[in-house]
Order: C-alpha cells, then sequence, then structure tokens
C-alpha cells in the first residue's frame, strides 16, 4: 500500500511529521479465481513499486528531496527503435496536416466522423499494441513522439488518441489483461473501436478510495451490473469500450 505522500517511508519520518501506516493483511481471496484471472491479479500486484523505491521525482519534490537519479540521465531513444516508428509518424504528420483542421475542430466542437476512420487506417488507435493484436507494435517512446506531434496540431486529437490507448482499454490490457481478454478487446482498440476509462464521480477524483459506483455480478454470473455514476469520462460519448473502476 502506498503512503499518500509517495515518498519511501525512512525519508518520510526524517522530513515530515506524517505516521507511516503498516500495510494492510492480502484482502483478496485468489483461490476460487480462473487461473488467468489470478495470474493477471498477481502481475498487478508485483508491478507495485518496491517500499524503497517508491516515488517519482515530483512527488518527492513535496517532501523536499531533489532525487535527480530518477530523471538523469535523460533515456535516449535507440537509433534502431527511431527508425521503427518513422513511417508511422511520417504517415501521421501527413494526415494531420492534410486531414485534420484544428480551428474548424474547435468551432464546432466535434471531431468529424471520417477523421476517427483515417486515424484508424493509419494505425493511430493502436500504435503500442503488439502486431499479432492487430496493432502498429512501436515502443512507448515512439508513442511519445507521435503524442508529442498530436499535440502540436490538434489538442482535442490528442486527447481522443491518447486517453483511448493510455488509460482507456490498451493499455490496462496489454499490463493486466489475460490472454483471452487480449484476444478479445486488443484488435477492436487498435482497429478504431474507441476506448475511455471511467474513475471520477462527483466525490471520488484523486482519491479514487471514495468511490461508490459498485459491480454486482448477475444472478448466473455471466456478467456485471453497474450502479453508480461517472463524470469527466473523456471520450465517453464516442466510447464502445470502457475500463470502470467500482466497488
Ligand atoms: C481534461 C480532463 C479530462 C479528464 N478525463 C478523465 C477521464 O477520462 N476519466 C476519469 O475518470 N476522470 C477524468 N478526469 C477527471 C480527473 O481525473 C479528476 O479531475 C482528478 O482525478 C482530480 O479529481 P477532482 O477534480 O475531483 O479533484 P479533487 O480530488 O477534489 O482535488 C482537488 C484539489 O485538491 C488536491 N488534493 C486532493 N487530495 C489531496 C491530498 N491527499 N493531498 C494533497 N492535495 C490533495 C488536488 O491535487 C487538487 O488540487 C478528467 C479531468 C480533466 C480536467
Amino acid at each position: 500500500m502506498k503512503s499518500p505522500l509517495e515518498a519511501p517511508d525512512k525519508q518520510i519520518v526524517e522530513e515530515t511529521s506524517a505516521k507511516i501506516e503498516k500495510p494492510a493483511a492480502a484482502v483478496i481471496d485468489t483461490s476460487k479465481m480462473a487461473k488467468g484471472q489470478r495470474e493477471a491479479l498477481e502481475l498487478a500486484e508485483a508491478a507495485r513499486d518496491p517500499l524503497e523505491d517508491r516515488g517519482s521525482f515530483a512527488s518527492n519534490l513535496f517532501v523536499g528531496r531533489y532525487d535527480f537519479d530518477r530523471i538523469y540521465p535523460y533515456p535516449a531513444q535507440s537509433a534502431e527503435d527511431r527508425a521503427a516508428g518513422e513511417e508511422f509518424l511520417q504517415k501521421l504528420e501527413s494526415y494531420l496536416r492534410e486531414h485534420v483542421d484544428p480551428d474548424e475542430i474547435d468551432r464546432t466542437g466535434e471531431i468529424p466522423p471520417e477523421n476517427f476512420k483515417g486515424l484508424a487506417e493509419i494505425g493511430a488507435f493502436g500504435i503500442k499494441v503488439p502486431k499479432k493484436y492487430g496493432g502498429l507494435g512501436l515502443s512507448q517512446c515512439n508513442y511519445g513522439r507521435a503524442a508529442v506531434l498530436l499535440g502540436s496540431w490538434d489538442e482535442n486529437v490528442a486527447a481522443l488518441v491518447s486517453a483511448h490507448q493510455s488509460i482507456g482499454v490498451a493499455q490496462p490490457l496489454l499490463l493486466f489483461g489475460t490472454e483471452e481478454q487480449k484476444q478479445k478487446y486488443l484488435p477492436r482498440v487498435a482497429g478504431g473501436e474507441i476506448s475511455a476509462f471511467a474513475l471520477t464521480e462527483t466525490h471520488a477524483g484523486s482519491d479514487p478510495a471514495t468511490m461508490s459506483l459498485r459491480a454486482e455480478p448477475s444472478p448466473d454470473g455471466s456478467e456485471f451490473v453497474l450502479n453508480g455514476e461517472k463524470l469527466w469520462c473523456t471520450n465517453g460519448v464516442k466510447a464502445g469500450v470502457l475500463v470502470v473502476m467500482a466497488r
């Protein structure tokens, strides 16, 4: 469990008056889960930062620590990886210049349907999705270059494309999904079915523990029924698939 201050315990004790909470015992019973589900959960748990290594450069600033080792040396992209992204980035740049009119999008408040189609055709909705699931299979660094390019042209399209595959369905599934989930959803999102992420509620934002939306299994166990309300869901009105945070 992370401390709200997101810095190593020793540092918090030395530099602040905050009390360190002991991590709670595991509360998730994995014994009745299917093998794939259990493995996905274990992977997610293992991905938590180790106790002594947690915290980013920025979060450490809040406890007065300037840990430049966390940001230097600035990681350089290899020539090989850069070359792998070049073809897509050139296509993306040409597409934006020729087909996306940022002023028109700002005026109308709508991204035209043909832009959704055109971006899907060049693979912009599955940049990091592996080729075997229908994506481009590019690296995080090339994804970052695409985000810079999109942001330099139109912030609306940048938000559409990035929310879709960073907080939307693609990235959580790539990191923690079962093989069955990946095969079912990744080709859909890489092909242009828009995805979104629903966490925020009226009384839950920075602190997701206060959220109240519930997911109840149906009596026959075939689906979950969601009861509650979400807001500020980027891509929400366009999405065919969503990641929904629920109790
Ligand atoms: C453009 C945009 C797109 C968004 N897209 C999505 C989306 O796709 N899906 C989604 O679920 N949500 C989305 N959100 C919502 C966003 O995630 C929330 O705004 C965010 O989680 C903060 O929640 P809040 O606005 O309720 O602020 P609060 O949580 O009420 O925070 C208010 C202020 O208090 C500070 N604060 C809160 N807790 C602490 C603390 N413990 N210690 C110190 N300071 C604290 C915060 O930093 C902030 O300054 C979007 C928001 C914006 C602006």
